[in-house]
């Protein structure tokens, strides 16, 4: 029997939809709306968009969305930033990413003269001390490549998302940046823990063994630890310091 046009409506209503079919449906339209932006990024500014990939959960999810919408075509740009100090994990997933991806990923090394004239001052370990030596650290190793990763490009794509802290709370997918005066893409800005992990798990994307050990948000080996459960994304992050979980990328004007 054929169903009629109230049937239809009725089971296509919200009310009436199985929370789980529901949750798939909202799941369906997340990654559709990721794709179309990535598409219409790649479109519109092609390798003067730029990919800044850290090789976290949600990074690795836009590389594989990245990778099949674009078909691999290099047609934007991407990036990754290698501090010096990064957990043995991160280096064996970013060979494994290589294997894997056609979509190139170019590595930016901090400015030797710049870490060395800070080691050789502050220590090798500074970041311990306080949180303006921390700040250094993070500029020296981290804003400063990125600047030059960012230099000449016009739109930069990131997998920041809103549940991941309060000051990220307000991430849009597009906006106007101020403080790197370019157009920043953030795909996932919606996207909760559930949908990162679902769309690992469904299409099989290659993530770092560490996040199966407490590790939610991953950075450099000596400030990042496991986290417990119920406390935040990024309270691994400098752990030993109150407040703002911030390296600057996000922050700092570039
Ligand atoms: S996360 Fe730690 S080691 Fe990495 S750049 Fe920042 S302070 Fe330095």
């Amino acid at each position: 029997m054929a169903l009629n046009t109230h049937w239809i409506s009725i089971i296509y209503t919200d009310q009436f939809v199985h929370p789980m079919r529901s949750e798939q449906q909202t799941f369906g339209r997340k990654c559709r709306e990721a794709e179309d932006i990535i598409k219409w990024v790649a479109g519109k500014y092609g390798a003067e968009a730029a990919f800044a990939c850290s090789f976290g959960a949600e990074d690795m999810v836009l590389l594989d969305i990245i990778e099949r919408v674009t078909e691999g075509g290099n047609t934007i740009s991407a990036f990754t930033i290698d501090t010096g100090r990064l957990h043995p994990e991160t280096y064996e997933l970013m060979q494994l990413a290589a294997n894997r991806y056609r979509q190139k990923i170019d590595i930016y090394f901090p400015e030797s003269s710049g870490v060395e004239a800070m080691v050789s001052r502050f220590g090798i370990n500074l970041f311990y001390t306080s949180v303006e030596k921390r700040k250094m650290c993070c500029r020296v190793r981290k804003v400063e490549p990125l600047k030059r990763a960012l230099r000449g490009k016009k739109a930069w794509i990131t997998g920041l998302r809103r549940e991941q802290s309060q000051e990220r709370a307000d991430v849009v997918p597009v906006s106007q940046d101020r403080s790197s005066n370019l157009v920043k893409v953030c795909p996932l800005a919606e996207w909760t823990d559930d949908d990162v992990w679902s769309y690992i798990t469904r299409h099989r994307v290659p993530f770092n063994p560490l996040h199966l050990s407490g590790f939610v948000s991953i950075g450099c080996q000596p400030c990042t630890r496991a986290v417990k459960p119920g406390e935040g994304s990024r309270s691994g992050r400098w752990w030993w310091e109150e407040g703002e979980k911030e390296c600057g990328i996000h922050t700092s004007r570039l």
